[in-house]
C-alpha cells in the first residue's frame, strides 16, 4: 500500500474521460491511498485505480477539481508493449 498524489488537470482537460466524484470520501477492498492534487484532501481509500481501465477523471469532493491518477502519465508511452 503506497501514497499517490493525483495529477491535478483543469475542466477543460476532461475531454471524453468519465467523471467519478469521490464524495466525501471513496473506500476500496485494497490497494492505495490518492490524494487530490490540488487541496491535498484524501479522497480514495484503499483502493487500486491501476486496475480500472476505462479512463476516468476523479473529481474531489472538497474542492470540486479534477484529478487524473498518477498512473494514466504513462499510459500513452506504453501502448506498444
Ligand atoms: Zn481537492
Amino acid at each position: 500500500m503506497a501514497e499517490f498524489m493525483m495529477k491535478p488537470i483543469s475542466q477543460n482537460d476532461i475531454g471524453e474521460r468519465t467523471i467519478f466524484n469521490t464524495g466525501v470520501s471513496t473506500v476500496g477492498k485494497g490497494g492505495d491511498d490518492y490524494f487530490c492534487g490540488h487541496c491535498g484532501r484524501k479522497m480514495i481509500h484503499n483502493m487500486n485505480l491501476s486496475a480500472i481501465e476505462a479512463t476516468v477523471v476523479y473529481q474531489c469532493g472538497g474542492c470540486q477539481s479534477y484529478n487524473l491518477p498518477p498512473e494514466s502519465e504513462s499510459a500513452d508511452e506504453t501502448a506498444s508493449v
